[in-house]
């Protein structure tokens, strides 16, 4: 039996996140080795995790009957280490980043609420805001997925509460840059949340504007350049006004025992940070070199490529049969039919790409 009359209207209209694909259903879709498949579909840090982090949730296994401290103070202080932003700038959050941006929609968004989505982007902002009761505005990417500024701000209105950037952007890779984020914080009478879940990846970095306006939250994660997707647990840098009332309806204890103390440990392990770093810049640089199609300019830990002629959804299945998982973007609104995110990978994975698209391409 059905009852969606019981659900909020507001929920009708939402389309499911699509997450990337996991090693086990596509080893049993395709009757492949799981040990043999490639993950290149998420973003995932391909060096597996810090070693220091998973010594870290060894030795605090014993302790996860007792519950974390609310408010995760003894992670606050690692990254205000690591960001040199005070404690009263940082919100510590779970699960990941996703679960601020939770917290947030339901500190900021009241029924008829607009937000700003310039599009594509991750499809999670747009979930969240519209389940607090927001009104999605799209707004389409120019030439070469440049954001459109000019259009953001245009679509500003009396309603507008929140306009979602994301610098280094999922998933076309382009930065958002200071003078135009500038613009914008100075143009609006909203809240802009700028993700910057690729940001170690990139040459440019903007939450230093914390300290200069009252109205920009940025948002950053330890899922992708630290390597812990699987602890989902993020942050966010904004001034103290915002995180004093943040801190009022903040889920409690919303970040795990392990979780805490992985955090901390890959805060300190700088080798591995700036291996994965090296890695990712390396690599893409490689896949855009190689991939026989085009392959849009990326900031991030991953690549988009431009299959056309040909389709991502026939291209993505072939890559999947050989046990290659990529990301089929036309989940992402706005992407089309042809884009397809590859995650960049180790040297040897890398190469393996290459050679199946090249084998796609000549088919
Ligand atoms: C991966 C990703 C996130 C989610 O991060 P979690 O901390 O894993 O929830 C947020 N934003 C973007 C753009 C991402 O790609």
């Amino acid at each position: 039996m059905r009852r969606p009359e019981l659900v909020k209207k507001e929920v009708s209209g939402i389309a499911e996140y699509v997450p990337g694909k996991s090693i086990e259903e596509i080893a049993s879709k395709y009757g492949l080795d799981p040990a043999s498949i490639i993950k290149l579909g998420s973003n995932e840090n391909v060096l597996g995790p810090s070693p220091k982090a998973i010594e870290a949730v060894i030795a605090h296994a014993s302790g996860i009957n007792i519950y974390p401290s609310a408010d995760a103070s003894e992670l606050v202080e690692a990254i205000s280490v690591y960001t040199g932003f005070p404690v009263e700038n940082i919100c510590a959050a779970g699960p990941g980043m996703d679960g601020l941006l939770d917290n947030l929609m339901r500190l900021l968004i009241s029924a008829g609420d607009e937000v700003i989505l310039p599009i594509p982007t991750f499809s999670y902002y747009e979930i969240a805001a519209r389940a607090n009761g927001a009104v999605p505005v799209y707004v389409s990417s120019g030439q070469d997925f440049a954001f459109d500024i000019e259009g953001i701000m245009n679509a500003e209105s009396e309603r507008t509460k929140i306009i979602f950037l994301c610098s280094p952007n999922n998933p076309t890779g382009r930065l958002v840059s200071e003078a135009d984020l500038r613009r914008i914080l100075e143009h609006t009478g909203g809240l802009v949340f700028v993700d910057e879940a690729y940001v170690e990846f990139s040459d440019c970095n903007l939450a230093h504007l914390i300290n200069e306006y009252d109205n920009i939250i940025v948002g950053r994660t330890f899922s992708k350049a630290f390597g812990l997707a699987g602890m989902r647990l993020g942050y966010g840098l904004m001034p103290a006004w915002i995180r004093s009332e943040y801190m009022k309806i903040a889920t409690p204890f919303n970040i795990s025992v392990p979780a805490i103390v992985a955090g901390i440990a890959a805060l300190s392990d700088t080798l591995y940070l700036q291996e994965s770093i090296r890695c990712a810049r390396e690599g893409r640089d490689f896949l855009i070199k190689q991939i026989p199609f085009r392959v849009y300019d990326s900031q991030a830990n991953f690549v988009l490529v431009d299959v056309a002629p040909l389709r991502s959804r026939d291209v993505s299945e072939v890559l999947l049969k050989k046990g290659i998982i990529v990301r089929d973007c036309r989940s992402f609104r706005d992407a089309g039919e042809t884009l397809i995110r590859v995650t960049v990978g180790t040297p040897e994975q890398n190469e393996k790409v290459v050679v199946a698209f090249k084998e796609v391409s000549v088919a």
